[in-house]
């Protein structure tokens, strides 16, 4: 049985969740892109539970947390609820060394390696436990020094070592853009990780980096105009449902 609140959750998420659609479809096609090329992942990091329930009732089932502890809690807890249907954990938030061994087995996608060190670490686990280990590499192409990542010269630099670890799957490539009205200057640092993904493409090291996560509630459309193939959100999705 649901209660009125639960149905009420659940018409606010389906709605949003409606018109995020409309909107990712209707960016794609200005800029000749397949909609199915872009995945949305739900950053749930401030969504309660329920509210995570909700959306995997609703069908949404690729879930982004930005920190390790509550990624595996989560995970753990949600697969065991009996309505459950089976879904996608990415951790998007910076990832510490000594909580690699903790987070490998419940993350499909890790987006924020910012280090060789890092790789490394997740490398020899992997090897070890025999966990896959999917990630992005995250790359500071708006050169704040508040947002973590790469810089994109260190990345060139550390291509060849970068490429030297056999039990990590190099998926592509993560960044964020700086909070600023300027849309000239997020379209930049979006672009710019498109650059880097040729660059490092071109260098034939590696089988060719196919994604790139970028995008978040305010600046999705840009993104995707600048080739993202995921995009994180969070606050345009559960929109209204903090006051329920
Ligand atoms: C919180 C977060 C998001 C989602 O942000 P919204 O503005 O709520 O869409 C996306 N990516 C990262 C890395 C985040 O930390």
């Amino acid at each position: 049985m649901s209660s009125p609140h639960q149905t009420l959750l659940n018409r606010i998420l389906t709605e949003n969740l409606k018109n995020v659609l409309k909107s990712i479809e209707s960016t794609c096609l200005r800029c000749h892109r397949d909609p199915s090329e872009v995945k949305l992942i739900a950053v749930t990091k401030y969504a309660p539970l329920e509210a995570v329930r909700e959306l995997n009732r609703i069908g949404l089932r690729t879930y982004g947390e930005n920190r390790p502890q509550q990624l595996v809690e989560r995970a753990q807890t949600l697969t065991e609820d009996s309505e459950w249907s089976p879904a996608e954990w990415h951790l998007i938030g910076q990832l510490q060394r000594n909580k690699v061994r903790l987070v490998l087995p419940h993350v499909a996608l890790i987006h924020s390696i910012d280090s060789v060190q890092l790789l490394s670490q997740i490398d020899r686990i992997a090897e070890e436990t025999g966990a896959s280990a999917s990630v992005l590499l995250q790359v500071n192409t708006s050169g704040e020094e508040s947002k973590s990542g790469f810089p994109p010269e260190l990345l060139l630099e550390q291509w060849e070592r970068v490429c030297s670890f056999n039990n990590v799957q190099l998926c592509g490539l993560m960044t964020m853009a700086p909070l600023t009205e300027e849309t000239k200057t997020v379209r930049s640092t979006f672009s710019e990780l498109q650059k880097i993904q040729t660059d490092l493409n071109s260098t034939g090291r590696h089988p060719p980096l196919t994604e790139l996560s970028m995008g978040m509630s305010r600046d999705y459309e840009i993104a995707i105009e600048e080739g993202a193939t995921i995009i994180r959100l969070g606050s345009i999705l559960f929109e209204g449902t903090a006051e329920l």
